[in-house]
């Protein structure tokens, strides 16, 4: 069966809002965030004090009784012209007149209540009418989807924790989501700008066309340390998705590349890629700054906490750029020479999990290795090697070329020739064989083990196991033959 996906990409563009359309945008923010905090808040108070753990006896039993909860909640809701829902091509689903109900099953929909509801906050608060419907239906539609993620486990049985009610610096962006490219228009004085409704024509940097074919989609406007951007998710329905090129890996087409802290990138043919030397520049001038920071922290609304607040934020976002540039710099000279990149398939988060508390035999806490592993840690972080893979993958669609994923277990404790066993720690820098004599950088033999699993598609174990069955079967049939 083939699934149609459409070819998504995402755009980003500066914008430069004149001063009373800034303070329009900062303002529409700001109610947004409130409005997030309350949408928020009631799916807690509902959440909070009906649910019951499965298997478990409820240690916090309601106060209030379950119908209390519900009195605030009509049972039915009458759709109105807005936030009627539609298909993939925006044809809408339900009409005005429409009578849906509020609780299914037992439960609350609290997705249509809410946004139902948002013609009471309206009422109630005036300045709510100031903003766009689709924006403030967004707001509803991220409490749904944070709370989902809280409360329903995705398909790898995992769920996100509890959402958190955002501070004034934690909510930057507000959404559009019915944009088209008609929205991105000439003013009368001919600068191209993006005509946002209910702020007005918003002069952007347009240094990109939209691709032929491409429609704009959404539209989301956030607020950085430096300004203000918009984020447009262009689509063509006529691609399919991130269609990988059908190339199968070989011992010519193929490179293995090892991701570690030593050299960013060990490739399989003995070239390494070091790690960038200007983020730790940038690092040594941060913590300056931030130490500067945390003096003038007794007084948080001083003029000159914000300015240096505001130097922090750009510094990081500057090293935030300086990153992601250098990493697409290297992604297009590692395809230079081959049509497949073999990595491990970065389960970063297990590499940064804490380590398991060591207790010795008084009960004592002792050393688990957990502070050297942190400076560690910060370095993963800083290397970013998971944003790596995805501009790999984004190069290799670009190009027409692959990126295969391999299970990254053992890859470093195996001599890549003859798969021998060859246990090393973090600190040991070279792989010597004593079964095949294989001997060089543990990091190269990493890169060309990961190439050859790439192309027989197997893992560290079960390679082994095909090589020691065939093997099994050479000296039966040798045996066979001595016999006979
Ligand atoms: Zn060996």
């Amino acid at each position: 069966m083939l699934v149609e996906v459409n070819m998504q990409l995402t755009f980003k563009y500066k914008l430069k809002p004149h001063k009373p359309q800034c303070k329009i945008i900062d303002q529409t923010i700001e109610l947004c965030r409130r409005q997030y905090n309350f949408r928020l808040g009631e799916r807690f108070d509902w959440y909070d004090s009906t649910r019951t753990p499965i298997n478990a006896c409820p240690l916090n039993v309601s106060i209030l009784p379950v119908d209390v909860i519900y009195q605030n909640i009509p049972e039915f809701r009458v759709q109105t012209r807005d936030g009627r829902k539609l298909d993939g091509n925006g044809v809408p689903i339900t009409k005005k007149g429409d009578i849906h109900p509020n609780i299914v099953e037992g439960y609350v929909d609290w997705l249509t209540t809410q946004l139902a509801d948002l013609k009471q906050t309206k009422q109630i608060f005036p300045e709510y009418k100031e903003i766009h419907s689709q924006v403030l239906q967004d707001v509803v539609n991220r409490v749904e989807y944070a709370f989902s993620r809280f409360t329903k486990p995705d398909k790898n049985g995992k769920t996100s924790g509890r959402p958190r009610f955002k501070g004034k610096h934690y909510y930057n962006s507000i959404t559009y989501t019915q944009l088209t490219n008609a929205h991105i228009v000439k003013d009368e004085r001919g600068r191209i700008c993006l005509d946002l409704a209910k702020i007005g024509l918003v002069p952007m940097v347009f240094h990109r066309s939209i691709p032929n074919g491409f429609k704009v989609k959404t539209g989301t406007i956030i607020r950085e340390a430096d300004g203000y951007y918009v984020s447009l998710v262009i689509e063509d329905k006529r691609i399919p998705d991130q269609v990988e090129a059908e190339i199968l890996p070989t011992e010519e087409n193929t490179k293995g590349i090892d991701l570690g802290l030593y050299h960013y990138a060990f490739c399989s043919d003995g070239t390494e890629y070091d790690v960038p030397k200007f983020l730790r520049k940038s690092a040594s001038k941060l913590a300056k700054l931030q130490q500067r920071l945390d003096k003038k922290k007794s007084d948080k609304t001083a003029k000159s906490y914000r300015i240096l607040r505001n130097k922090i934020a750009k510094l990081h976002q500057h090293i935030a750029r300086q990153r992601l540039d250098w990493q697409f710099k290297l992604a297009y000279k590692l395809f230079e020479d081959c049509d497949v990149i073999a990595v491990e398939d970065l389960k970063l988060k297990n590499l940064i999990r804490r380590n398991r508390a060591k207790i010795d035999q008084d009960g004592k806490f002792t050393e688990n290795g957990q502070s050297a592993k942190s400076g560690l840690n910060k370095s993963f972080l800083d290397a970013a090697f998971g944003q790596f893979v995805n501009v790999l993958k984004f190069v290799a669609w670009k190009l027409g070329k692959r990126v295969i994923e391999v299970n990254p277990s053992e890859t470093s404790q195996h001599c890549w020739n003859c798969l021998n066993r060859v246990s090393k720690t973090l600190n040991d820098r070279w792989h010597d064989c004593d079964n095949c004599g294989e001997s060089l950088n543990r990091d190269e033999n990493s890169a060309k083990l990961i190439k050859r699993l790439a192309i027989v598609g197997m893992d560290v174990t079960s390679l082994k196991k095909a090589i020691t069955k065939a093997e099994a079967i050479v000296i039966e049939e040798a045996s066979v033959l001595c016999v006979a």
